[in-house]
C-alpha cells in the first residue's frame, strides 16, 4: 500500500484483528505506527507530509508507540526538532549512518523513496545537500539515476561523527550525580529511576554499588561507561559539580535539575543551563521522562 504520510509505494499495513479502528503501517521512512480509520482515508487523500513522517519515525526510533488519529498532529510533532538547514540535514544523515553498523559498512542508498527519513521535501532539496556532503569530505558519492546516490563514509567523515555523536550511544547505563541525603532517596526511586527505567536505561548511583577501588576512580570509570548523566543540584554538593565536569569532558550529555526551592544556591558556572526545576517526586519524574525523548537520549 501507499504510506498514508510519506506516500512511500510499498508500506505495509495490517488491520487490527480484534475489529478495532485503527490499522498497524510499516513503511520504510516513517517507521512502525498505528493509525485510526478516519485518520488513514482523511491523509490517503492528501499531499505527502515529510515533517510528520519525520517526526513518527524519530519516535519510533526510541521505542515509543505512535498512534496518528485526525486530531493529534500537533502532539506527535511536539518537541521533536525537525532539522530544516542544509548543515543540520547533513549532520543528521552523517550521525544516522555513523550509528548503525550496516550503513557504516555498505553505505546509504539515498533516493526519492527515502528522503522523508532525513526530512528532506522534495528531490530538487537533496541536490544542494549531496553537494554540501560531498564537497565538505564527509561521504564519497556515487549518484545514480533519479538524482539518487550511495553514500560512503570517508576518514573525515568518522572523524566529525566522532565529535557529534555521544561516545556512549549504545550504553544502557545512566550516571546519577546528586547528594546522599536520605531525605532526597524518595526522588532517586520514585522519580530518578523511575523515570530512566521508562525510557529502557539503567540508573546507577554509586552508594548503590558495591566497589573496592578507591571511590573516585570507581566513579569515573563508572561515568566514563555511562550513555549520559542526570545531575541533580539539590543540597548544592561539591561532588556533583566534579562529577558533571568529568561528564562534559568525556563528550557526555549532562541533565541538569534542581528542586525549585534550592535553585538560588546554585553555582554561577552551571546555572545557564536548561534546568528542569522540580517541586515534587511526580512532575520531576514526568519531566525527566520527557526531557531523555525530547532530546533523544533512549534513542
Ligand atoms: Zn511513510
Amino acid at each position: 500500500m501507499i504510506c498514508p504520510i510519506c506516500k512511500y509505494q510499498n508500506a505495509k499495513i495490517t488491520d487490527n484483528t480484534n475489529g478495532a479502528d485503527r490499522s498497524v503501517i510499516l513503511c520504510q521512512n516513517c517507521g512502525k505506527f498505528e493509525i485510526s480509520g478516519s485518520a488513514l482515508a482523511t491523509l490517503s487523500n492528501r499531499d505527502k507530509d515529510f515533517e510528520l513522517s519525520y517526526s513518527i519515525r524519530r519516535r519510533y526510533l526510541r521505542n515509543e508507540r505512535v498512534y496518528l488519529n485526525t486530531t493529534n498532529r500537533g502532539e506527535i510533532m511536539g518537541g521533536i526538532e525537525i532539522p530544516k538547514r542544509i548543515k543540520d540535514i547533513a549532520e543528521s544523515i552523517l550521525k544516522d549512518v555513523y550509528t548503525h553498523d550496516d550503513m557504516l559498512s555498505h553505505g546509504l542508498s539515498i533516493t526519492n523513496d527515502n528522503i522523508a527519513s532525513y526530512a528532506i521535501e522534495d528531490t530538487n532539496r537533496l541536490q544542494p545537500i549531496l553537494q554540501y556532503l560531498e564537497d565538505i569530505g564527509w561521504f564519497k558519492l556515487m549518484r545514480f539515476g533519479g538524482g539518487g546516490a550511495l553514500l560512503t563514509i570517508t576518514g573525515t567523515g568518522i572523524e566529525y561523527a566522532e565529535s557529534i555523536v555521544n561516545p556512549n550511544f549504545k550504553s544502557k547505563q545512566v550516571f546519577v550525580a546528586m547528594s546522599f541525603n536520605h531525605e532526597l532517596d524518595v526522588i532517586y526511586h520514585e522519580a530518578i529511576t523511575k523515570a530512566v527505567e521508562q525510557c529502557g536505561l539503567t540508573p546507577i548511583r554509586i552508594d548503590l554499588v558495591d566497589f573496592n577501588d578507591e571511590i573516585i576512580s570507581n566513579v569515573l570509570s563508572r561515568i566514563s561507561q555511562s550513555r549520559f548523566l542526570i545531575a541533580d543540584y539539590t543540597d548544592n554538593r561539591p561532588g556533583v559539580y566534579f562529577e558533571t565536569g568529568y561528564a562534559i569532558g568525556k563528550g557526555l550529555p549532562v541533565i541538569y535539575c534542581c528542586r525549585e526551592s534550592d535553585k538560588g544556591h546554585i553555582h554561577f558556572d552551571v546555572n545557564h543551563y536548561k534546568f528542569i526545576h522540580w517541586i515534587e517526586v511526580g512532575d520531576f519524574k514526568t519531566e525527566l521522562v520527557k526531557r531523555i525523548t525530547n532530546t533523544g537520549l533512549n534513542s
